[in-house]
């Protein structure tokens, strides 16, 4: 490719997203090369993903030994099960060690050049890194902006990290809070009670909006609030704001009428974790140099291709992926986009279709889904003239999941009533995030549950969970 410039691509940040377009640049010939100022692999890797399924696994394991009926009815009694909360940290740091490992090693190995130091853009094809105290110029043909994101902390909390923290602090499980309140019902926040009731804490959920969860489908938040909150020690306030957060021993936490804002009650607890969503991190990245502007939140305002636009305008050669763009705020969406923008670079038109990408919460058990919630299919349904139905399947008749003892958990299937295309899927159960790849992949392809209820199901197995769903839309349809 051209020799004009120093690389014929350049990414700043390898985070999931950054790593995954390097690799894939790589294997379409780019001379290739990644700048991170911080952890190599990002949030994912380093306070996401990777540690917060350490710690659900670890945790889930406890939840699952102490749970002397369910174990009883499988013949299995235990002594008492104890925990080492320093030895479920180091499962979560060690993991992290190795992966971080793992992926800087799969960069050198393919002859990505990696270049420590804060990027910045410095004109067009153009990028400045800040390496100790000088700064090097770049020049690349193409350039990826894969910055990613910090966690939002609102107005009038005040964090120490040590009693008022966000999940970048709670990953390392530094102390077991008796009592911890969790701004946001999210899927972190989600997470993190999942962790911190196992382990023996007591929690009180906050959330501003006027209920719980409210990004799920609302069957899939009552049943998860049935099964997530209710028989847990989790008490719950919604509709209620945090207004302000002061940190110390007790932490003190004032809550407020979202519409008068005004105090409603305060409370004094051991800790706080601030799960309230995350913002971009494109501040100080100089995309003034080429005239864009982040929007009012500080995304990257990107086309269909992944083109940064300035206006209306896609910027030649400059791309941004992940969450710095605010599609879609999650690691596989992030590395997905990569790998398109990198075909986009190399001529090819690529598209992401969002719709089609998969999302979970990784509780016991397990909450995931893909495409439209219910009521936003049925919206779109109106507007474009064509009816939207639903069928429920439960865990409760299903083959694998009878034995294990965890019969808990519904699968909802959101269906075009003509053509029988599916338009979400929804599902709370063991091993939910796993099965909703089948969904997921059915929506990319747009295929009908006629044809979907066609395909033969392994016996027994969870996945037979969605093949009664198909067989039973299919019956309405
Ligand atoms: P990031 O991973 O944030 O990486 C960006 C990188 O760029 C960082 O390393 C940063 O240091 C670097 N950088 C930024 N600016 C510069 C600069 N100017 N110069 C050089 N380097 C720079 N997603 C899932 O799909 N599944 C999950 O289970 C999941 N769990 C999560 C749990 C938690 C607690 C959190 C916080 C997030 C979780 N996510 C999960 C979300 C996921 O981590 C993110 O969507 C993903 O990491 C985004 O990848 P990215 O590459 O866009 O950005």
């Amino acid at each position: 490719m051209a020799s004009e410039f120093d690389y014929d691509l350049v990414i700043i940040g390898a985070g999931v997203g950054g790593h995954g377009a390097a690799i894939h640049a790589v294997q379409r010939g780019l001379k290739t090369a990644i700048i991170e100022a911080g952890d190599m692999g990002g949030t994912c890797v380093n306070r996401g993903c990777i540690p917060s399924k350490a710690l659900l696994a670890a945790s889930g394991k406890v939840r699952e030994m102490r749970d002397e009926q369910h174990l009883k009815a499988m013949g299995i009694s235990l002594g008492s099960v104890g925990f080492d909360r320093e030895g479920i940290a180091d499962h979560a740091k060690n993991l992290v060690g190795k992966i971080q490992g793992d992926l800087t090693n799969s960069l050198i190995r393919l002859g990505v050049d990696t270049i420590r130091g804060w990027g910045k853009i410095a004109g067009t094809q153009k990028v400045s890194v800040q390496e100790g105290s000088g700064t090097r110029i770049i020049t690349a043909k193409d350039i990826i902006l894969s910055p990613g994101s910090i966690p939002f902390v609102p107005r009038g909390i005040e964090t120490d990290g040590k009693t008022v923290y966000t999940s970048d602090e709670a990953i390392r499980l530094d102390w077991l809070p008796e009592w911890v309140a969790i701004i946001g019902s999210g899927y972190i926040g989600l997470e993190f009670s999942d962790v911190y009731t196992a382990l023996g804490s007591e929690v009180t959920m906050i959330e501003a909006m006027p209920q719980l969860m409210p990004t799920f489908d609302p069957d899939i938040a009552k049943q998860a609030e049935r099964m997530l909150i209710k028989p847990r020690d989790i008490e719950t306030k919604v509709g209620l704001l945090a207004k302000k957060i002061t940190p110390g021993f007790p932490v003190e936490i004032e809550l407020a009428d979202p519409k008068t804002m005004e105090t409603v009650e305060v409370l004094e607890v051991d800790a706080c974790l601030v799960a309230t969503g995350r913002i971009p991190a494109t501040k100080n990245l100089d995309l003034n140099m080429v005239s864009v502007e982040t929007d009012r939140r500080g995304f990257i305002p990107v086309d269909e291709h992944l083109a940064v636009l300035r206006g209306e305008e896609p910027v030649p050669h400059l791309y941004a992926i992940g969450d710095a763009n605010g599609k879609m705020m999650l690691a596989h969406s992030a590395s997905a986009q990569g790998i398109v923008a990198v075909d986009n670079i190399c001529g090819d038109s690529r598209t992401v279709d969002y719709n089609a990408i998969p999302a979970a919460a990784f509780t016991h058990p397990e909450v995931s889904f893909v495409g439209m919630t219910e009521p936003a299919a049925k919206e779109k349904g109106k507007e474009e003239g064509y009816e939207v139905a639903s069928v429920r399947s439960y865990f409760k008749a299903n083959s694998k999941a009878l034995p294990e003892g965890e019969t808990d958990g519904i699968a909802k299937l959101v269906y075009r009533k003509d053509t029988g295309e599916v338009m979400g899927a929804h599902i709370i159960g063991i091993h939910a995030a796993d099965l909703i790849q089948e969904a997921a992949n059915a929506i990319a392809q747009k295929q009908s549950v006629t044809e979907l209820a066609k395909f033969v199901h392994t016996h027994p197995t969870l996945s037979e969970v969605l093949d009664e769903a198909y067989k039973l839309a299919m019956v309405t349809a």
